[in-house]
């Protein structure tokens, strides 16, 4: 492989004079961590482990009112550290999600590779249009898109965004084609109730925040039949966490082209148990992995999400797993022209990875639970 810049200039076999041994390591596609919340990342070991997520989304949002500030130096000291450490565990690229755009400066010095998605919530929001106008605006303010980084609307979830919301979000998306979106979906059975009948803990927790409408009629099908009806799902829309996901739901995002991006630790972490991973790929949908926020998830690292998902999934091949962390996240981002696979004329977004002697099958070692001792940045040699 030969380097020029920061581009891969060439790949192929065989000798080269000025040739760099690197020992017994593995050359990786830097990963893609496809859903995460960096301005979260001051949550770290402030919200404990639930076995109901509705008690975890209340510690959540208790311990966000805690830092009301969105510039609070603790925010963003955080977020600064989120970034070192997915670049210390071989991120090169990540979907994040941001209600404050904060963390936009901090990737952009960086050097991380990002899609900034910012994320808009608003269950009883009576101008959906001004909003995401207004919201649109705050997004240019942070600066133009580039090569590294890129920032468009994204809507939480069905529970907090209004069917009106969710048209606006998806007419912002239709102004431009380059731009991508991102909802989090099928997350809980909370959730799957809400919709179906309007009840449960979603609606009493709306209505403890006082923004529950009776204008909001359930649309009574899944959370997939909902937004797929409500004309929001196409392959420019990413959801997340699809734990809840049936076979017909699968069936209809394989048909829209939508990828879906995992997150198994968080799901357990938040008490809504484990995604159907093997259905995922059986049902030929597209999958990309993401770790969260470090307020579900102990770590940024992707090679540990990927080894939680290797123990969730065993039949599907190891190969398949890792493309999900690399091609399939890029794709989904939109940044398959310079992140995800080592082709010629791609950014030299690559990391190495040590292989100790003795390991046979290069790709399940990969999917073993990698720590950032063993994992070098290209470039950095
Ligand atoms: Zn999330």
């Amino acid at each position: 492989m030969a380097l020029e810049g920061d581009r891969i200039a060439r790949v192929g076999s065989g000798p080269a004079p000025d040739a760099v041994e690197l020992g017994r390591v593995v050359i990786l596609p830097a990963l893609v961590n496809a859903h995460t919340h960096l301005e979260l990342s001051y949550l770290r070991d402030r919200v404990p482990p639930s076995t109901r997520f509705i008690n975890w989304i209340r510690v959540l949002m208790a311990a966000r009112r805690q830092f009301p500030d969105p510039s609070d130096p603790r925010i963003l000291r955080a977020a600064q550290e989120g970034i070192d450490e997915a670049r210390a565990t071989g991120t090169g690229l990540v979907g994040d999600i941001s209600n404050t755009l904060v963390t936009v400066p901090l990737l952009r010095d960086a050097g991380l590779g990002a899609h900034v998605f910012y994320e808009l919530l608003g269950f009883n929001s009576p101008d959906p249009e001004k909003r995401v106008e207004d919201a649109r605006a705050q997004a240019r303010e942070v600066g133009r898109p580039d090569d590294s980084l890129r920032v468009s609307l994204a809507a939480h979830a069905p529970y907090s965004v209004s069917p009106g919301l969710f048209s606006a979000i998806r007419a912002d998306l239709d102004g431009e084609a380059a731009r991508v979106s991102s909802v989090h979906l099928g997350e809980s059975q909370e959730e799957l109730e809400f919709l179906k009948d309007g009840i449960g803990a979603w609606r009493t927790l709306l209505e403890e925040l006082g923004v529950w409408t009776d204008e909001w009629t359930p649309p009574g099908g899944s959370p997939v039949e909902y937004l797929a009806d409500l004309g929001f799902l196409d392959s420019r829309v990413i959801v997340v966490h699809g734990v809840q996901f049936s076979g017909e739901d699968l069936a209809t995002l394989r048909s829209l082209g939508v990828t879906v991006v995992s997150c198994p630790r968080s799901n357990r972490y938040v008490g809504v148990g484990d995604p159907p991973i093997e259905s995922f790929y059986a049902m030929g949908v597209s999958v990309a992995f993401g770790t969260d926020s470090l307020a579900s998830v102990q770590d940024l690292n992707m090679f540990s999400e990927l080894a939680h998902a290797r123990r969730l999934a065993p039949r599907v091949s190891a190969r398949t797993l890792l493309e999900s962390a690399t091609l399939c996240g890029a794709r989904a981002l939109g940044f398959e022209r310079d992140f995800g696979t080592i082709e010629a004329g791609k950014r030299a977004s690559l990391i190495t990875v040590q292989v100790p002697d003795g390991v046979s099958d290069v790709e399940e070692y990969l999917l073993s639970g990698i720590q950032p001792g063993a994992i070098r940045w290209l470039e950095h040699e």
